[in-house]
């Protein structure tokens, strides 16, 4: 049988920041994944300045060797419609590859890794857990993203009333002379949203790499939508061929509407597991980050006594961070559909609209500082 102070199941960005700040208190921490690292993982890869900080990222440590984009600038508008280019003096973001930012991670955590696993049982057994029949820990964190296994557990009613983000990805390396032929600029993410303001398409490049992708916060005809962005981004010259026909789908939720239960006795959610993404972006790693070092900081001052109201702090440590939870749609669903679509189109395309508004409020949430792991 094997024993550890606390087991976390999934090495993405929640489990491995969680594991790096529960072994830098001490504790004998295990990581559990079902894939071998490196991994890949879908996404497009983008990471703001806040989960860089929050990650206490060496940039050029990291950058010495993987890719790492300064993204500088975005250009910004609907699909079908017209856009703008806002560009900003510092890189406002970067564009990693997730094969290589999580494989970094984790290494980097100094927790023992039992990879290649798939969690298969959890058991509550004398005050602690079994898991797989043969793991024995005072305490479980599920970090193993939308479909975790521990967030299973915790929610048996499941997530059938819950709002959920399908989105489809693919990422590929550009031949020599590919960008230039379709205007792609090295430093600059494209972003067109849906007409309806439902999610958006984008482009992201990383050096010799291209992301392409769509997201919708609703789950009905996802391909097709893709397949129309795709059409589209050929037709205008946006893409340097015809892209894939298949995209690597993922769903996972947005804060504030999840309502998955994120702790009980001797368990955590953190991350994806826990339905925390922004709103509006979709972004992800920064509150999976910031959820694990919460996580972490409540952990340590439980000292050892992780009954339900002793981790009743995180739950309230969340809610003070990302807000109350809401359930049920709080999107612009009073506008009529047409209005929406004039809106969405001349806004998005205006300079002040897409810097301000888009970019520095919904994207990088500038008026919310990073949360660094000393602070948390
Ligand atoms: C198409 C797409 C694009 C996105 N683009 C961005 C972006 O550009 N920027 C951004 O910030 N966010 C983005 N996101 C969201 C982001 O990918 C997630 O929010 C983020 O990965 C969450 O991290 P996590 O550590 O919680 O979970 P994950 O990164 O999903 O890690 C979970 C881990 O758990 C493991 N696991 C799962 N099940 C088991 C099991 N049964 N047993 C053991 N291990 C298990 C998995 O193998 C995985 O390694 C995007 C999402 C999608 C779908």
């Amino acid at each position: 049988m094997a024993r550890c102070d606390a087991l976390i199941v999934g090495g993405g960005p929640a489990g491995s920041t969680c594991a790096r700040q529960l072994c830098r208190a001490g504790l004998d921490v295990l990581v559990i994944d079902k894939q071998e690292f490196p991994r890949d993982k879908v996404c497009a890869g983008w990471i703001t300045p806040a989960a860089v900080a929050s990650l206490e990222l060496d940039l050029d440590e990291y950058a010495s060797e993987r890719v790492l984009q300064p993204i500088r600038g975005f250009r910004i508008g609907t699909i079908g419609g017209p856009a703008t280019t806002v560009r900003y003096e510092a890189a406002a973001s970067f564009g990693i590859r997730r094969c290589e930012f999580d494989h970094y991670l984790l290494q980097r955590s100094g927790a023992r890794l039992a990879l290649g696993e798939p969690v298969r049982s959890i058991a509550r057994m004398d005050g602690a857990w079994l898991v797989n029949n043969r793991i024995r820990t005072p305490l479980v964190i599920g970090a193993g993203g939308h479909f975790c296994p521990v967030a299973r557990m915790l929610s048996a009613a499941g997530d059938k009333q819950q709002a959920i983000v399908v989105a489809q990805e693919t990422e590929f390396a550009l031949g020599d002379g590919e960008r230039g032929d379709c205007g792609i600029e090295q430093d600059a993410a494209q972003l067109y949203f849906c007409p309806d303001l439902k999610g958006y398409g984008w482009c992201v490049a990383k050096a010799g790499y291209l992301n392409v992708g769509l997201g919708r916060e609703d789950s009905h005809r996802l391909s097709e939508h893709v397949a129309q962005f795709r059409a589209w981004l050929r037709e205008r010259g946006g893409a340097p061929r015809d892209l894939a026909e298949r995209f690597n789908g993922h769903a996972y939720m947005l804060y504030p509407e999840s309502q998955r239960r994120q702790y009980d006795d001797g368990v955590l959610l953190i991350g994806d597991a826990a339905g925390l993404a922004y709103p509006r972006s979709g972004e992800g790693i920064r509150p999976a980050v910031e959820s694990a070092l919460l996580a972490a900081q409540v952990v340590r001052a439980a000292a050892g006594n992780y009954s339900r109201v002793s981790l009743a702090l995180y739950a309230a440590r969340l809610e003070q961070r990302f807000g109350k939870r809401i359930a049920g749609r709080q999107a612009a669903a009073w506008l009529p559909p047409p209005l929406k679509r004039f809106l969405a189109a001349r806004l998005l395309a205006m300079p002040w609209f897409a810097r301000n508004v888009v970019i520095d409020r919904w994207f990088l949430h500038s008026g919310q500082p990073p949360m660094l792991p000393g602070a948390a």
